[in-house]
């Protein structure tokens, strides 16, 4: 791996102006290496080379041979764990065993899909007397990915496996805040066989290389993860080309739970799906909704497991690292000083370890009781291991707070009570629902994506192939 360079047509490329970007570890706040300070020359660079292998020897490769590519990719990526993990849990700060589980994940992601590419097919539709009509599914062409920085390998994986398993060629600007891990996976690609420029990664600064990509007409689809805003303006630099964009934008995702619930089981989940990745996790469970009557007894234990949690770190590999940055870490702060001024209780709060080094971006994970529904502690992504309790008396109020945000990404419903159970599933405003389990975006398998301003279009599963292809319908007469 080459510091401060693109990886463009399979070689190791200085950027077009030679400026870099300082890499933060963040358990420590020191800097580590440095990134390429990519501009619109640069992506001009990856696009046309993204074409040209799309015109050539990619766009002309048969689905199972694009399929035996993706799988040695899988497998050296699992060959490459330790590494591959250890880069990740530097650049991002998250503890060692989140990082081993994101390198697997990784290499799932293309093993997944390197089985799935020549199993998408269309389909033959009745029509007239004397025609016969075909569907095939096409590749976009060239597809660009914009990264963030909460997962570079696992959303890394999840969008480019799925568009070159359909036939695409890709241009990828990941995050300049945590990259290391997908520059690294980039070279294990060509390694694998990826005929040159299938896979081009630049990197930069979003308002720089990102904008430059958003807004390039040579690029057929964008795949797009992070904040709300910058979605929208991905969304508005893309309409200017009429080029479709899949947004994956966050949420602020309720857990509801039921007095008749199973809370042995219910409470090492919900702790876990706020503390993981120190929260910043687009599918966190950030608000636990509870009903009346075990609202006192599920916060005594909530309390208890927070009280216990450590954050240091990635090499301690404790239950929490550190945030990405300083300004995420200021964001965090500006919301518990909002809830310490309108006088929201703070149930618990965990410890962060004393070997955690000083100019690390810390913050223990902190549960909040009896927010207000209108709070924006209740409303707002807050993107760290901020967790709001609030109890409900009855299925409706449920209902009401579960849907009473901008957001729909996942819900957690848990109940003993099967009717409610699909009652509650089938009228939350949600992309995914999970019944006495919280999966934080579930596996490869599954369908993962948003309503209202959590996005729109589907990553994971066979639903994304879907999405990084063209549907084109033959009819043919023949009488
Ligand atoms: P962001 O949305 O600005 O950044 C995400 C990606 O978009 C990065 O690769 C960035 O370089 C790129 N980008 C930024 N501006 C761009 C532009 N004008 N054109 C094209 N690409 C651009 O997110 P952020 O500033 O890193 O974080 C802010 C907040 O976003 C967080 O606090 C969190 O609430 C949310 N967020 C959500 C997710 C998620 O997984 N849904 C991930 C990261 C951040």
């Amino acid at each position: 791996m080459e510091e401060a360079k693109h990886f463009i047509g399979n070689k190791w490329v200085a950027p077009a102006v030679g400026e870099t970007i300082a890499v933060l570890d963040p358990s420590d706040g020191q800097v580590f290496a440095e990134l390429a300070r990519g501009n619109a020359a640069d992506i001009d660079r990856a696009v046309a080379a993204a074409r040209a292998a799309y015109e050539g020897s990619w766009g002309h490769m048969s689905a199972a041979e694009r399929g035996r590519i993706l799988a040695r990719l899988s497998m050296l990526i699992a060959a490459c764990h330790d590494e591959i993990a250890q880069l990740e849990a530097r650049d991002t700060g998250k503890p060692l065993k989140q990082a081993r589980a994101d390198a697997a994940g990784i290499a799932r992601y293309f093993e997944f899909y390197a089985g799935a590419a020549d199993k998408l097919h269309g389909e033959t539709l009745p029509y007239q007397t004397g025609y016969t009509v075909l569907t095939i599914r096409e590749p976009h062409g060239v597809t660009g990915h914009i990264v963030p920085w909460n997962y570079p390998l696992q959303i890394f994986g999840r969008s480019v496996a799925a568009a070159l398993a359909a036939g695409n060629a890709c241009v990828v600007k990941p995050a300049e805040d945590a990259c290391m891990s997908i520059l690294r996976v980039a070279e294990l690609a060509a390694e694998a066989g990826l005929p040159e420029g299938t896979l081009n990664i630049v990197t930069g600064y979003g308002h720089e290389a990102g904008a430059a990509l958003a807004r390039h007409p040579g690029i057929d689809h964008i795949s797009f993860t992070g904040s709300p805003a910058t979605g929208a303006a991905v969304v508005k630099m893309a309409a200017d080309n009429h080029v479709p964009v899949t947004l994956e934008l966050g949420g602020k995702s309720p857990q509801i739970v039921f007095a008749d619930a199973d809370f042995d089981a219910a409470l090492p989940v919900l702790v876990a799906a706020i503390v993981q990745n120190a929260g910043q996790t687009c599918s966190a469970g950030s608000r636990v909704l509870i009903e009346r009557d075990a609202y006192e007894p599920l916060l005594a234990r909530l309390s208890e497991a927070f009280s216990a949690l450590r954050v240091g770190p990635s090499r301690l590999d404790l239950d929490c690292g550190p945030l990405i940055n300083a300004k995420q870490q200021q964001r965090v702060w500006d919301f518990l000083s909002d809830a310490q001024h309108d006088g929201i209780p703070m149930a618990a709060q965990g410890e962060v370890v004393p070997e955690a080094p000083q100019a690390g971006f810390y913050q223990a994970p902190t549960l909040l009781r009896d927010v207000p529904p209108a709070h924006r502690l209740a409303r707002e992504e807050v993107f760290g291991p901020v967790l709001a309790a609030m109890p409900f008396e009855n299925e409706e109020e449920a209902l009401r707070l579960a849907n009473g945000t901008d957001y729909g990404l996942v819900a957690g419903i848990w109940t003993r009570d099967g009717s409610r159970q699909m009652r509650l599933a089938r009228r939350v405003r949600s992309g995914q629902v999970f019944i006495n389990n919280y999966g934080a975006g579930g596996g490869v398998e599954l369908p993962f994506g948003g309503v209202k301003h959590s996005g729109h279009g589907r990553e994971k599963g066979f639903e994304a192939l879907y999405g990084f292809t063209v549907l084109k319908t033959i009819a043919i007469k023949h009488g």
